[in-house]
């Protein structure tokens, strides 16, 4: 079994990359696997801050691709219960001259058979509540997890790929930040999406289980 991308350095997204819900995507076990037994660097970078990164290594771990909590980078946890659960709180905050972060530009989330609303909802609500833009998003594609995901890995940019689902975070950030991309069609993006010829991908797959012949 041979891997068909030399990068070093693997960033792989995980809602609509390596699973959708709780459904592994098919061959991305063998194909993580493979990549670790080549001697690649592998971590999980997911924009979704709504559970912990343990919780995130037992699901991978449960769903056949082990993992620990080292392995996976996705924003702040804090912040977004933060934002999630007190409206309030983030106009009173802001009123009183807080500054406005957000976690993650993600509109929704891929699950089993369709989407789930994520960040983006509770940023143009807080937005509006507040008439006050976002000034700074951590998450995808931001600078700013993608400096942390270089260090758990150990690479440089330059000889590192993102492999992701969606145009907007994941393969921006690539495109922006110097890594090389993988858009894989297994999540929220369809193949006549007028973004891909746009933004160019340096390789478009099926899913995961192309990454090895
Ligand atoms: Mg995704």
């Amino acid at each position: 079994m041979g891997i068909r991308f030399p990068y070093r350095g693997w960033l792989l997204d995980l809602d609509g990359t390596v699973y959708l819900g709780e459904q592994l995507i098919p061959g991305a076990a063998v194909a993580i696997a493979a990549l670790r037994e080549a001697g690649r660097r592998v971590a999980f970078l997911s924009n979704k801050p709504l559970q912990t990164r343990d919780d995130y290594a037992a699901k991978l771990s449960r769903l056949g691709v082990p993992a620990t909590a080292d392995d996976v980078i996705n924003s702040s946890l804090v912040l977004a219960r933060h934002l999630r659960t007190k409206l309030n709180i983030a106009l009173q905050a802001v009123r009183g001259g807080a500054r406005l972060i957000a976690t993650n530009p993600d509109r929704t989330c891929p699950v089993e058979g369709g989407e789930i609303p994520d960040c983006a909802g509770m940023i143009a609500a807080v937005e509006a509540v507040t008439d006050t833009k976002v000034e700074l998003i951590v998450g995808k594609p931001s600078p700013i997890i993608l400096e942390v995901a270089l260090r758990a890995l150990g690479c440089a940019a330059s000889e590192s790929v993102i492999v992701g689902d969606r145009v907007e975070t994941d393969m921006v950030m690539g495109k922006r930040l110097g890594l090389a991309t993988i858009l894989v069609l297994s999540g929220v993006t369809h193949a006549d999406d007028p973004r891909i010829a746009a933004l160019a991908p340096d390789h478009v797959l099926r899913s995961v289980r192309e990454l090895i012949v």
